[in-house]
């Protein structure tokens, strides 16, 4: 049964948008569209961490080995820790989870998802400026800001943090400045002294007062893609911010002025950066969430509906690195129910959607705002109560060994039919 004879579409081909789609096919969800607004998909920033609990879904759409050729080899490490000033190793988290976690660039990730989707359900440079209820031909009708239209019986917003089809579903609530910026960038492993490059092919956490610099080592050496992630989470504040616009442009010696006295690893850092940047410049931005959403959905008298998913419902602070992991999570659980719902009661299957993954995501949003606490300290040369590897790796397990295609077959065993499915 399910909803096979609605027309999908999806706002937003980022990450999110992305999975999704590949959710969809997975699923066998055949009636669908993805509209997004950039003139070519692509992603900017460092890399990102990629978690068993994700890898396990990016493995059943058979992504692994594409994914697996643009990551970082297995680590023996989840992350380790250093202070800030002395370099000195504080300790660190095993790696615990299987699939291993995979640090990659986040333009080579979304080139894996690109790649099994047809190009004829994929659009560019349409940004949607509003949605029209009830139109003549479908329950919805997509305006884009070029004039064009699209028709739709499901609008799945998978359109981020600053979500237009969020404000559509009557939210109008600001997002929570984190009181921290994020300063991202690249280093090659050639820019590095020797032995900084061997240390960087690690997950580095150098520990300081109110900021921490995180060193992912993304990519793969064996397909040349392998090369350093630099995050540095500082405190700032906003007064001389322009808040419409969080990301821009900075001088990395902005981030210097936060760092000149730590390490000389950190040193080669911004050395390295400054070598990679031919305007001395990287990407910094400033760090928002929102509070986490009462309801992700609305419905239409013409049993048709618009559903939230990805940062446009339940964004969060990065600091267990889970922002896209919880989208392609909601995503296979969304296309799943669509594909497989045994009767034509769609709020009841949104409702299951929400109650689903609204817990789960809730408490990623609140223990990685905790997690950030963590990262950064005022007493960065201790490990404590709460800070130290094997906490911080416990604070960890009950999101990395959930199986979300588990819980759905489980939960979902009354109201969906999984014959002839591959779930
Ligand atoms: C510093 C940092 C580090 C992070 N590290 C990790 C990590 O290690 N692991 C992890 O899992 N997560 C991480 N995250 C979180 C992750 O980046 C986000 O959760 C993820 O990108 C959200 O994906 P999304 O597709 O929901 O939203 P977005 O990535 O924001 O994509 C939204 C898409 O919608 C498009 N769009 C927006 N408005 C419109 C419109 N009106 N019409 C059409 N299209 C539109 C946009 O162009 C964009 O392509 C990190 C985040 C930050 C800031």
């Amino acid at each position: 049964m399910g909803f096979q004879d609605k027309r999908v579409v999806v706002v937003g081909g980022g990450l999110g948008g992305m999975a999704f789609m590949n959710a969809a096919l997975y699923a066998g969800v055949k009636n669908i569209q993805c509209y997004e607004q950039a003139h070519q998909f692509g992603e900017v920033g460092a890399g990102v961490d990629i978690t068993a609990n994700a890898n396990r879904i990016l493995d059943a759409f058979g992504l692994q080995d594409s994914l697996v050729s643009r990551s970082s080899p297995q680590l023996p490490y989840y992350m380790q820790y250093h202070n800030y000033q002395s370099g000195k190793y504080l300790g660190h988290i095993e790696e615990f989870s299987k699939p291993h976690a995979r640090l990659i660039h986040r333009a080579h990730l979304l080139d894996s998802l690109k790649e099994p989707v047809p190009e004829e359900k994929l659009h560019l440079q349409k940004r949607l400026a509003f949605i029209e209820r009830n139109g003549e031909s479908a329950p919805y009708i997509l305006h884009f800001e070029d004039g064009t239209t699209a028709e739709a019986d499901i609008v799945i917003g998978c359109d981020g943090i600053k979500s237009r089809v969020r404000r559509e579903l009557g939210f109008s609530d600001s997002p929570n400045y984190s009181g921290q910026v994020v300063y991202r960038g690249f280093v090659e492993y050639k820019d590095l002294p020797e032995n900084t490059a061997t240390l960087l092919r690690n997950v580095v956490n150098f520990r300081g007062p109110k900021r921490h610099l995180l060193c992912l080592p993304i990519g793969n050496p064996a397909t040349n893609t392998d090369r350093v992630g630099v995050i540095g989470f500082m405190t700032e504040s906003l007064d001389s911010w322009d808040s419409e616009n969080w990301m821009a442009r900075a001088e990395i010696t902005t981030l210097h002025d936060h760092v000149r006295d730590w390490c000389p690893p950190v040193q080669d850092i911004i050395a390295g950066l400054q070598a990679g940047s031919p305007d001395g410049r990287m990407m910094k931005q400033a760090l928002y969430v929102r509070d986490p959403l009462a309801k992700w959905f609305e419905m239409n008298e013409q049993n048709a509906g618009i559903v939230l998913l990805g940062d446009a419902v339940h964004s969060t602070l990065p600091h267990q690195g889970q922002g896209v992991c919880m989208a392609i999570e909601s995503g296979i659980a969304l296309a799943t129910i669509l594909a497989h719902w045994k009767n034509d009661d769609l709020q009841a299957a949104f409702q299951f959607y929400q109650d689903l993954r609204k817990p789960r995501t809730d408490r990623v949003t609140r223990t990685s705002f905790e997690a950030g606490k963590l990262a950064s300290s005022d007493a960065p040369d201790q490990l404590s109560e709460s800070f130290n590897p094997q906490v911080l790796m416990e604070r960890m397990k009950w999101i990395m060994e959930y199986n979300v295609l588990d819980d759905l077959k489980v939960k979902g065993a009354e109201y969906m039919d999984f014959r002839d499915s591959r779930i």
